[in-house]
C-alpha cells in the first residue's frame, strides 16, 4: 500500500492525526516547522521528535514527492529551471527567477495541460494528470533549499507553470494555504500570484477563499472569435464573462487584476486589438502585462518587432489602461512563459547541465 504524502496534508489534518496517536498538541507545530520552515528531506533529520515517532512517521508517510533532476541555468540572468521527477515517473518543470531583490518560484499545477493554447509548448503536450498539493508545494520547497545554501530565500510564488490551476482548484489552493500558514513557510497572500486562462466558476470561488492572492488572467485576445482560435478550451466563457468574474475578484479582495496578453506577430498585435482591449478594460481595477511571444520549437508564431509592441502599449495608455511590457526571463533556457514542456525528452526541453 502506498504511503500518504505528508505534504498533501493541512495543518489541521496533521494535528488531528498526531492527537489521534496520543501526541501532545505542540508536536504538530514541531512537525509542521520541520516540513514547512526547515524543509526537511527526511524524518530522521527531525531530531527534536522522539525517535519512535520519527519511525512511525517514516512508516506511514512519504516525505519526498518530487526528486530534482536536470537543471538548466541562465548564468547571466540567474534564472534556473529544474526538471522534477514525481513518484509515478511523470515529470514537471519549475523555475526560479531572480530579479533584483526578488526570488520568485514559478510552479506547475498539472502534468501537461488540457487547455491547449496554440502558442504554448505545454499546451501541445496534452493533459496527463493533476498534481497533488504536496507536488505543487514541493517545487517551492526545492528552491527554498537551494537558495538557503546561499543565504537567500523565496520571496514570491507565481502559479504560472505547466497547467491550468483552476482546473486543479482543491490541490492548488491547499498548496497555497499551506505555503501561507504563519507557522510554516509564512508566505503572504500578496506575494503569491495565480494565473488562469479564465475559468469563471473558479475565479468566483477564489474570490471567497479569504486568501488575497494576486490574480492574473491570460486573456490574449479582446474578442471571442480571436480568443477561440488562440485559447480553444476557453471558448466556454466569453471575454466579457471572464472580465466580469475578474471584476468580482477585484471587488472582493481589493486587488488589481493583471491581464496577461501574449503578443503574436500579425495575429493579435494590431492597433484594432489594442483599441478593443483598451475599450474593454478602461475604468476597471486592472493592469495589462504585454508579453512579446517567446519562441518554442514547433510553434507557428513569431515575436512582434519592438515598434509594434510599443504602438500597442501606447494605444492602451490612450484608453487610460495601465500597461507594462514584460521582460521575459529564462528565454534562453526555455523557462519563460509558454515554453515549459517535459514530454519531448530532456534534450528538446532545453536541458543540458546539472548543478553540482
Ligand atoms: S498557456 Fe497555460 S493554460 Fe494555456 S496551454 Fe499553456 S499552460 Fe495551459
Amino acid at each position: 500500500m502506498s504511503r500518504v504524502r505528508i505534504l498533501d496534508l493541512s495543518f489541521q489534518e496533521l494535528a488531528a492525526l498526531l492527537t489521534g496517536w496520543g501526541e501532545p498538541p505542540y508536536r504538530a507545530r514541531q512537525l509542521w516547522q520541520w516540513l514547512w520552515r526547515k524543509w526537511a528531506t527526511s524524518f530522521q533529520e527531525m531530531t527534536d521528535l522522539p525517535s519512535a515517532l520519527r519511525e512511525r512517521l517514516a512508516c506511514e508517510f512519504q516525505l519526498e514527492v518530487a526528486r530534482p533532476g536536470a537543471v538548466q541555468l541562465d548564468a547571466e540572468e540567474g534564472t534556473e529551471k529544474v526538471l522534477l521527477s514525481l513518484l509515478d515517473g511523470e515529470k514537471i518543470e519549475a523555475v526560479l527567477i531572480r530579479d533584483e531583490g526578488r526570488r520568485t518560484v514559478c510552479v506547475s499545477t498539472q502534468v501537461g495541460c488540457p487547455v491547449g493554447c496554440r502558442f504554448c509548448a505545454t499546451g501541445q503536450m496534452g493533459f496527463v494528470r493533476n498534481l497533488t498539493p504536496g507536488e505543487i508545494a514541493a517545487q517551492v520547497l526545492h528552491f527554498a533549499r537551494r537558495l538557503a545554501s546561499g543565504g537567500e530565500r523565496v520571496t514570491h510564488v507565481v502559479v504560472m507553470g505547466m497547467g491550468e490551476p483552476l482546473l486543479n482548484y482543491q490541490a492548488t489552493l491547499r498548496a497555497l494555504h499551506n505555503l501561507h500558514h504563519p507557522q510554516g513557510f509564512a508566505l503572504g497572500g500578496r506575494k503569491m500570484t495565480l494565473s488562469t486562462v479564465g475559468v469563471v466558476p473558479g475565479i468566483r470561488k477564489l474570490a471567497r477563499e479569504g486568501l488575497p492572492l494576486n490574480l492574473a488572467i491570460s486573456l490574449h485576445a479582446p474578442r471571442d472569435e480571436l480568443r477561440r482560435k488562440l485559447v480553444p478550451w476557453g471558448k466556454q466563457w466569453g471575454v466579457r464573462e471572464v472580465v466580469e468574474a475578474a471584476d468580482e475578484y477585484a471587488a472582493a479582495t481589493g486587488r488589481r487584476v493583471t491581464y496577461e496578453y501574449v503578443l503574436l506577430r500579425g495575429v493579435n498585435d494590431g492597433l484594432r486589438e489594442a483599441r478593443e482591449l483598451g475599450k474593454l478594460l478602461r475604468g476597471r481595477l486592472a493592469h495589462v502585462n504585454l508579453i512579446p511571444f517567446n519562441p518554442a520549437p514547433g510553434l507557428p508564431f513569431h515575436r512582434p518587432p519592438p515598434r509594434r509592441v510599443e504602438a500597442f502599449r501606447e494605444e492602451l495608455l490612450r484608453w487610460g489602461v495601465d500597461v507594462t511590457v514584460r521582460r521575459s526571463r529564462g528565454v534562453r533556457i526555455r523557462a519563460a512563459c509558454g515554453q515549459l514542456r517535459t514530454r519531448v525528452g530532456a534534450k528538446d526541453a532545453g536541458f543540458s547541465s546539472r548543478l553540482p
